[in-house]
């Protein structure tokens, strides 16, 4: 496609973006923490507004003309995420506030379905705690184990290791397509084919990939595909789960309420269909309205376009951020998106983050909600900068200019 290889008219597509305008301590906003939430363009605040305002119901229940606007617009949205992943149906296409909540129906819903004292859920090394704290909580309520997919030094998956963990009795894969921490890229298309092989279901947490990759659940064939809105220009609260009707309609729904039941008596309740099986209560219309308008804002921007930009600014800031002294990168996978996360000898990540925001840009400093990649790596924290297409290349600059700022003040 023509237009999808012309590059990034970078100032008119920041312009969309209202809070990119504003200044933080007397300096112009540079926003690097992207991986946490992104930015929100105009289009998708004035669509929630515009809800609020004038078309705000309850969903699925009234005969009045402002629940069947609400229903609408809801059931619209939920098209929307459909069609952006290519799920099959739109039976199968779950909203959820998020990726967190989205991991924790699967741990609780598949897995107290299928899983019992001794099997195995399979989790990468580089889990964020969303994919792995479920699992823990039910390992204490039914006896599963968990094991571990190991990395290398660069953040780069062990596919030896993996073929070999699957032959025990797991009954799930969980992975992140693309890590928060590191940045790594995992090849889940070949995860997929490799467990499949052997029969066992795969969840892949698309949280730091829906935002940059073109991703077709289809493609790559795996059984549960979570994301979080709020990641991608949505509101937060807003968020789907993909997951195969096979696998789901087996699958005891772990939340009950309204929306959630066909009928309901003290003695027996009959479920939903799919999807609304797993929607249980007044679920987050507006904001799952605003996530469609941020992919439709997405897709005109053009994911290709954007990933390609992204692209760009990793590389240069990896170079230039790589270059100064005492800065050790943490995740050096061949494969990244958007993601650099790295330490500096002499100075603690909270020190680096608090001055950097000093100079108005913000990144992200801690365990980044994946303390086993700390660990892994023998840091407690670090500092991540992360990138949007919204992003330019002197803000790439600037964040190396501040860094070496930073490591004047303490006299490195
Ligand atoms: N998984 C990954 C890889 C993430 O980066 C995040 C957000 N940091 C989550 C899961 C959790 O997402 P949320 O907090 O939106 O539910």
């Amino acid at each position: 496609m023509a237009i999808a290889s012309a590059p990034l008219d970078i100032a008119r597509i920041r312009a969309d973006f209202p809070i990119l305008a504003r200044t933080v301590h007397g300096k112009p906003l540079v926003y690097l923490d992207n991986a946490a939430s992104a930015q929100m363009p105009a289009c998708v605040i004035e669509r929630v507004a515009r809800y609020q305002r004038e078309e705000h119901a309850n969903v699925h229940r009234g005969v009045h003309t402002l629940s069947h606007e609400a229903t609408t617009a809801y059931e619209d949205a939920r098209e929307t995420v459909r069609s952006f992943l290519n799920i099959p149906t739109l039976r199968e296409t779950i909203f959820t506030r998020g990726t967190t909540e989205a991991m924790n129906l699967v741990a609780h819903s598949f897995g107290r379905t299928f899983m019992q004292a001794g099997d195995i859920v399979l989790l990468s090394a580089m889990e964020h705690h969303a994919n792995i704290v479920p699992w823990q909580l039910l390992r204490e309520e039914r006896g599963i184990e968990i094991r571990v997919i190991p990395m290398d030094d660069r953040g780069v998956l062990d596919l030896e290791a993996y073929e070999r963990l699957l032959e025990g009795p797991v009954k799930l894969v969980g992975v992140a397509h693309v890590s928060n921490a590191l940045g790594t890229i995992n090849p889940v298309a070949e995860m997929t084919r490799m467990a499949h092989a052997r029969g066992i279901p795969v969840l892949v947490d698309g949280a730091q990939a829906v935002p940059h990759l073109a991703v077709d659940v289809q493609a790559l064939g795996c059984d549960f595909y979570a994301f979080s809105g709020h990641k991608l220009g949505g509101p937060t609260g807003s968020g789907a789960l993909y997951g195969k009707a096979s696998w789901l309609e087996q699958m005891r729904p772990y939340m009950g309420g309204g929306d959630m039941i066909v009928s309901v008596r003290f003695e027996e309740t009959v479920f939903n269909d799919l999807p609304y099986r797993f929607e249980a209560g007044t679920p987050a219309i507006a904001p799952q309205i605003g996530l469609a308008e941020a992919i439709r804002y997405l897709r005109s921007v053009g994911l290709d376009r954007a990933a390609a930009h992204e692209h760009a600014l990793l590389e240069r800031a990896t170079e230039l951020v790589g270059a100064l002294p005492g800065v050790r990168l943490i995740g050096t996978a061949p494969e990244k998106a958007s993601v650099l996360s790295f330490v500096m000898r002499g100075v603690h990540p909270h020190d680096v983050g608090s001055l950097l925001d000093e100079e108005g840009i913000a990144v992200r400093v801690g365990h980044h909600c994946a303390q086993p990649v700390m660990e892994r790596f023998g840091v407690p924290a670090t500092i991540r900068a992360s990138f949007a297409y919204y992003n330019t290349l002197e803000e790439v600059e600037a964040l190396a200019r501040g860094l070496r700022g930073v490591q004047e003040v303490f006299g490195l």
